[in-house]
């Protein structure tokens, strides 16, 4: 088995480290396929070539890059796809069909092969992947690929119960039932209801593919529902507290409770209305608000209280997941300013152990587990 102690890297003394980094929660292939981002430029220069666009709030605040994954040794993250489909009725942003919407998918799936063919990245499906790829960054280079586990953020993509299958034979490794307003398998965030006979199926399927169960974006009935019906693997990819925002996107603390009971991982999100209370989209700013990367480490610790260790809450940032700078803490510029985390942490009184459960080593010993 893996010890955190190899991925950490001392700078000069034994004070300043840097940590290696598990970011549970990335949009990239979305970056690269909507907003026409190349994640193998620098942050700045993908910046610059955003200038004068207004077809996005966030063109020129994008926090996130391959390069910059690297410079803040954020060697794994879990990378979505994800791509909704609305019924009619509907006035959330979508695909008119699932068919659309697999399509989409299947788009994205084809980005992170072509960054896998020039070395820029490396899918992590199995214990022994995993397991290689840790080595691998005991010693980064300038050019060791970045590894992800491949992610459905949403499940509307599954035309049937049979594409999840495909879906699987493809290299996914974890599914959110759920995204944002009523889904097919599922409520999400901003709605009500349960998860009905289609919601049973996926789960089935789930549970049978050893697939991971992300339980982020599930509203609170189709999250109970889910707990009730499904005993596989589950985490919380990008997931913050309801005691500090009281929002249905927000876990309350007995949800909390429930995915400790059953050894999930709870990765904390970077994006600004889920940090401070009364934000205003488009109005409020990190500055006007005070959301610094401290908030963050308020909702680590809120878990980490809750569960008496440190071991069932992680990273998972959700960078550029359709916000950039203008929607992030104050002291975060590129993605690699994660690296002031274990500092903040260790300023709270948590130790060395504590600090690499929660930088890396929780969401590794999760997949160990759930691979082995
Ligand atoms: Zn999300």
């Amino acid at each position: 088995m893996v010890t955190g102690g190899v991925l950490t890297i001392f700078v000069t003394d034994k004070k300043s480290f840097i940590m290696f980094i598990f970011d549970a929660h990335l949009d990239l292939s979305m970056n690269a396929l909507e907003w026409n981002r190349d994640l193998t430029w620098t942050v700045d220069e993908i910046r610059k070539s955003e200038v004068g666009m207004t077809d996005k709030p966030d063109r020129e605040k994008n926090t996130v890059s391959l390069d910059a994954m690297r410079k803040g040794n954020i060697g794994i993250c879990v990378a979505t796809q994800i791509a909704r489909y609305v019924k009619k009725e509907s006035n959330l942003p979508g695909w008119n069909s699932p068919h659309q919407a697999w399509a989409q998918t299947q788009g994205q799936l084809a980005w992170y092969k072509a960054m896998e063919d020039i070395g820029e990245m490396t899918a992590i499906t199995n214990l022994e992947q995993l397991n290689s790829h840790i080595k691998l960054w005991e010693d980064p280079t300038s050019k060791t690929p970045i590894g992800y586990i491949l992610s459905l953020e949403g499940a509307d993509s599954m035309v049937t119960i049979d594409h999840l299958q495909r879906a699987y034979d493809q290299g996914l490794r974890a599914i959110g039932p759920a995204h944002y307003g009523p889904g097919t398998y599922a409520h999400g965030t901003n709605s009500t209801g349960g998860i009905g006979v289609k919601g049973k199926e996926l789960l089935k399927k789930i549970q049978e593919l050893n697939l991971i169960l992300d339980a982020t974006h599930l509203c609170d009935i189709s999250f109970w529902e889910t707990m009730k019906l499904y005993d596989g693997p589950v985490w919380a990819s990008h997931n913050n507290c309801r005691t500090f925002v009281d929002h249905n996107r927000q876990f309350t603390d007995e949800q909390i409770q429930e995915l400790i009971g059953r050894n999930a991982v709870i990765g904390i999100a970077l994006d600004a209305w889920m940090m401070v209370p009364n934000w205003v989209r488009g109005k409020s700013t990190p500055e006007s608000m005070g959301v610094t990367l401290k908030q963050m480490v308020n909702n680590i610790d809120h878990i980490c209280q809750l569960s008496g260790n440190s071991l069932h809450v992680g990273i998972g940032t959700d960078l550029d997941g359709g916000f950039g700078k203008e929607q992030c803490p104050s002291d975060l510029d590129t993605i690699a300013d994660l690296q002031k985390i274990p500092q903040l942490l260790s300023d709270r009184g948590y130790d060395q152990q504590d600090i690499q459960n929660i930088m890396h080593q929780n969401f590794i010993s999760f997949l160990q587990k759930t691979w082995s």
